[in-house]
């Protein structure tokens, strides 16, 4: 069993009826919904607005994977659960950024560069699998369109990836590091491009195989208690530098 908590922002919800009618129940739900049909998932959601930001320390604590949407309110995650979320994918949890996660507070801390990127609004795009043996890939085509996706073009400013499984283009001919694969610590991180809030791309078959074979990829062999975890303490005690 893998417990998989799905942590939305949930602002673009609340506060735009046109978002609201894509995802009437929110993001979170969407993904939760199709997650929750596999029987080894314990799934769970979370939002910004819930007590604790939705992760107080016994759900962080019992979460084998975490995915994370967010856009608007990036500030208003706490730099407290930011250091949290980061000391608990270095014991071992997977992570999963969504879309506009790219700028997401504990993306950005697991990265450790700007992810800054260049994007324009819809467009068509082609999703290619450039690695078709990764787990993540298996049972993904080749290639598969999304019909209207928000552009995101590079240079995406992202460390080199561990592995790269997708590559988007765009029908204006912009291309894209759609699906990336990073280890850090004992955890594992991956960011999916596709998943724009006013586009219904988490209802498409091949979008919800994706996310789904990143939890299992994602998913720690396990997850080493926090008193055994070599980085779980600050991280600065371990730096020797020259200035000290
Ligand atoms: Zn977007």
């Amino acid at each position: 069993m893998i417990n998989v908590t799905i942590w939305n922002e949930g602002r673009h919800e609340k506060e735009s009826e046109s978002v609201a009618a894509v995802y009437p129940k929110g993001i979170h739900n969407c993904i939760a919904d199709f997650l929750g049909t596999d029987e080894e998932l314990n799934v769970r959601t979370a939002v910004l607005d819930d007590p604790d930001n939705g992760l107080p320390d016994d759900v962080l604590n019992s979460t084998d994977v975490l995915l994370w949407w967010g856009h608007m309110a990036h500030e208003c995650v706490p730099d407290e659960l930011v250091e949290k979320v980061y000391n608990r994918v270095m014991c071992g949890m997977g992570f999963i950024a969504l879309h506009s996660a790219h700028f997401s507070k504990p993306f950005k801390r697991l990265m450790g560069t700007t992810c800054s990127l260049k994007w324009r609004d819809g467009d068509r795009e082609r999703l290619w699998c450039i690695n078709p043996s990764h787990p993540i890939a298996k049972g993904v085509p080749e290639s598969f369109d999304i019909p209207v996706e928000e552009m995101y073009g590079e240079r995406f400013d992202i460390p080199a990836p561990d592995e790269t499984v997708f590559i988007g283009w765009f029908k204006g001919g912009e291309v894209f590091r759609s699906g990336n694969c990073w280890y850090r610590g004992l955890g594992k991180v991956f960011y999916f491009q596709p998943g724009h809030e006013e586009n219904p791309t988490y209802y498409i078959p091949e979008v919800q195989k994706i996310i789904h074979n990143a939890v299992y990829w994602a998913a720690p062999e396990k997850i080493v208690g926090e008193i055994e975890c070599p980085w779980v303490e600050a991280p600065e005690k371990h730096y020797d530098g020259p200035n000290k």
